[in-house]
């Protein structure tokens, strides 16, 4: 596999894949996300999606019932033309993140690449604790390992003939769960055999991401085949943003298009705009890390979808682009975050 990406539909040359998104789902279910409505907008969380009811679904995501399942008809049939949109704006490669405990379904994954023609890249490993059934909390380092190398290079679990090109994203909360740091060890030592690539999602405080770097190249993982996911939510202060970057992973910022600054799952944290995202990007571009920043929606529920009023998968190359170019980020610099930093993670090192 070495210099080579896995993608569901099989092994391909790093230079096919085009403008790459890193970071996004296409089928999963956010149950573990789900917050439950203040006491008088309970009667909410059941609600249709109207334009009556959007505003209060967009304040309140993960509280509406139906917005946290990227999983039924209505959602799939809305997935599928937005590949076709992707496709006509430029896009040429998705990364699937869904792993287990968000309902992965790489079946669906190959047939949206046969059908629209996007390379698409599917994760193994495992989300967050409190994602997990009793039976996948009991499993060894050893185990997981074992899961996750069969996965990238045998075959998945739901089908035999469709393997898994990355491993990730592995979901972290903070702090680490037992868990949680054995699959971050599992990812290390995965990661050193097979040479592949690795997505973290990291726990939502500012020192999470180092932590996780730490213990996972303790256990054999290589730095440079790493990607720290979320650093939008993670990681606020500017100094701290250059240390981390200084570690050498790839830091990606992949919730462009949230526009919304109440974050529900960390009351403590303002979600930045896409404003100050970019602004954020042009600093560690102006720092010299524009070879270790990579791009991304991680759209994980309905409403962020067109068809359900939402910004869609071609946020970034059709509103967020054109904003880097006059805030004095170069066409280069974007060139460099939309295809060459994705071919070189994606590539496999061994
Ligand atoms: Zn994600």
């Amino acid at each position: 596999m070495k210099g080579k990406v896995q993608t569901v539909c099989g092994v391909v040359d790093p230079d096919v894949l085009g403008k790459t998104l890193t970071h996004e789902h296409l089928f999963m279910e956010f149950d573990v996300a789900y917050t439950p409505a203040r006491e008088h907008e309970r009667q909410l969380e059941l609600c249709e999606f109207s334009m009556e009811n959007l505003g209060w679904i967009r304040q309140n995501p993960y509280s509406h019932k139906l917005n946290i399942k990227l999983s039924d008809p209505p959602t799939t049939a809305a997935i599928a033309n937005e590949m076709a949109t992707y496709k006509k704006f430029g896009g040429g490669t998705i990364v699937e993140n869904s792993t287990k405990g968000l309902n992965r379904n790489v079946n669906f994954l190959r047939e949206l690449s046969k059908n629209y023609g996007v390379h698409i890249i599917a994760g193994t490993g495992y989300y967050v604790s409190a994602a997990q059934d009793k039976q996948t909390m009991k499993e060894s380092v050893e185990e997981m390992v074992n899961f996750m190398a069969k996965e990238l290079t045998v075959g998945s679990e739901e089908c035999a003939d469709i393997k898994c090109g990355i491993i990730g994203e592995i979901g972290c909360s903070w702090p680490l769960h037992d868990f949680e740091r054995r699959v971050i060890k599992a990812a290390g030592e995965a990661q050193s055999t097979i040479g592949c690539p690795v997505m973290f999602h990291p726990g939502r405080h500012h020192e999470a991401p180092e932590e996780i770097l730490r213990l996972y190249c303790e256990a054999g993982g290589s730095v440079s085949k790493m990607v720290m996911g979320h650093l939008d939510r993670t990681i606020h202060e500017l100094d701290a943003l250059l240390e981390f970057a200084s570690l050498g992973c790839f830091c990606e910022y992949d919730l462009f298009g949230i526009e919304t600054s109440h974050y529900a799952l960390n009351l403590a944290v303002d979600m930045p705009s896409d404003a100050q995202r970019i602004a954020r990007i042009r600093h560690l571009v102006d720092n010299g890390f524009g070879e270790k920043i990579l791009l991304a929606h991680d759209i994980h529920t309905k409403h962020r979808l067109v068809a359900f009023g939402g910004h869609g998968f071609s946020h970034i190359f059709n509103n967020v682009v054109p904003k880097m170019l006059d805030r004095g980020i170069s066409q280069d610099a974007i060139d460099r975050m939309l295809i060459h930093n994705p071919k070189n993670w994606l590539a496999f090192a061994k």
